[in-house]
């Protein structure tokens, strides 16, 4: 008889593939049925042929993410229920002449590059098809190659540790391993954090402090004013890669940095590149970061205590093909099966992302200028080709960022930047 996990696990799989397919197709109609006329919101702001080119970009990326979806279901199945998992296991353990840390650190390292590997043509196809075709791709043949190597490289030193730590407590720590792994999983995931702006992004890009005098005087004032006594602020050869633009805040305690996309920088004036600073540190100060690690030391407890219950089932493996029990299976299947279930809640953390958003907005338009943050955000909307038009559904399934009408229209409308104004959870659709 066939396990009820195994029906949950492909009943799980089959409906998010569904729900994916249907909110792509309602987006790409949705782009599609607006793309001749530009929201009144950005008349005169943005083109015509611009807005129509946003549109056709959306759905052409729709497109590809319809093929991208079914053959990573196609292969989420190769890989669970198909016996990819248990071949692959048999395999290391051939290699590191039989079961150990060793062997189970192998089997995961090898299942994460035979999936790498299957989806590296979509990969070639989205830079160097996809991107080209729109005008964005600046990176050539040989600078793909040399990421290839270094995130590969990257990817097995660093995930080859953790996953070597977290496969030695299942193995040595008795029956409340799921504890120290949890622990482990924490402390590894905390130092990356760390580490990451200083150690690690520099392997991939060249970060130049924001050194002009004028944008530095102002800069300062701002983090005064915000009541920041010193935070980086860099900018990013992102013009290497793709002519997208952005600007992002990372990092925690001493190492934390705002970045600014030089294809950004070149778009905006220095009163806009305020706002948008301003936009960023708000993350810092309303606390939104630690919030997020908070809520991901949750989840990830949670996760651990039932991986560490799983685990120790017999049916856990067979239900999702695996013959032979392992830690590094239980690892792997736990991993691959999860999202069947937890897509469900995506839009809880969309929501969550936007509201946070609304009150980075706020908080920039207190501390700096709303409207000029609005005209960055246009400047950033057309330099990108993001549609203005968004399906409301994909969006409040999907989007970390609120529509860009609503968004617009707070920061240009009356109410924004008056101090106790409340920020509604969901964005108005
Ligand atoms: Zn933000």
């Amino acid at each position: 008889m066939t396990h009820w996990l195994t029906i949950a696990f492909i009943a799980g799989a089959l409906a998010h593939l569904a729900v994916q397919f249907w909110l792509s197709l309602r987006q790409s109609g949705h782009v599609a049925a607006h793309r001749d006329r530009v929201p009144t919101a950005f008349a005169g702001t943005v083109s015509a042929e611009e807005h129509a080119k946003a549109a056709d970009y959306t759905v052409a990326r729709q497109r590809f993410g319809r093929v991208e979806i079914l053959f990573d279901t196609v292969l989420l199945f190769v890989m669970t229920l198909g016996g990819g998992i248990a071949a692959l296991g048999q395999f290391a353990a051939h290699l590191a002449g039989g079961p150990s840390v060793l062997a189970g650190t192998i089997h995961v390292l090898l299942v994460l590059l035979a999936v790498s590997a299957a989806s590296l043509p979509f990969s070639i196809w989205r830079t160097f098809v996809l991107e080209n075709r729109f005008g964005f791709n600046r990176t050539t043949p040989a600078l793909f190659v040399a990421d290839l190597l270094k995130s590969t490289a990257l990817g097995a030193v660093l995930g080859g540790a953790i996953v070597a730590l977290v496969l030695w407590a299942m193995n040595a720590t008795g029956p409340n391993w799921w504890l120290v792994a949890w622990a482990v999983w924490m402390t590894f995931s905390l130092l990356l954090l760390w580490a990451w702006p200083r150690w690690i992004a520099g392997i991939f890009n060249k970060f130049t402090p924001l050194e002009d005098a004028a944008l530095r005087t102002r800069i300062d004032a701002l983090l005064e004013r915000c009541g920041f006594h010193a935070s980086a602020v860099y900018i990013m050869d992102g013009s290497k890669r793709s002519a997208h633009g952005n600007a992002y805040f990372t990092g925690l305690g001493r190492e934390k940095r705002i970045v600014f996309y030089d294809t950004l920088l070149q778009s905006l004036t220095p009163q806009q590149v305020e706002s948008v600073l301003a936009h960023e540190l708000a993350h810092f100060k309303l606390k939104h970061i630690p919030q997020r690690l908070l809520v991901s030391a949750v989840i990830t407890f949670a996760g651990f205590a039932l991986l560490g219950w799983l685990a120790g089932t017999e049916w856990f493996y067979g239900a999702l093909g695996v013959d032979q029990a392992s830690p590094s299976a239980a690892l792997l299947l736990f991993v691959f099966a999860l999202p069947a279930f937890t897509w469900l809640l995506t839009p809880l953390g969309a929501a969550w992302s936007r509201r946070h958003e609304f009150q980075a907005d706020e908080f920039a338009a207190r501390f700096s200028d709303g409207p000029e943050l609005g005209r960055a955000l246009v400047s950033l909307y057309r330099e990108n080709a993001s549609t203005l038009t968004p399906d409301p559904l994909h969006s409040a399934f999907y989007d970390s960022h609120p529509p860009p009408v609503v968004r617009i229209g707070r920061l240009f409308g009356p109410g924004i930047g008056q101090a106790g104004g409340d920020v509604p959870a969901l964005s108005a659709q």
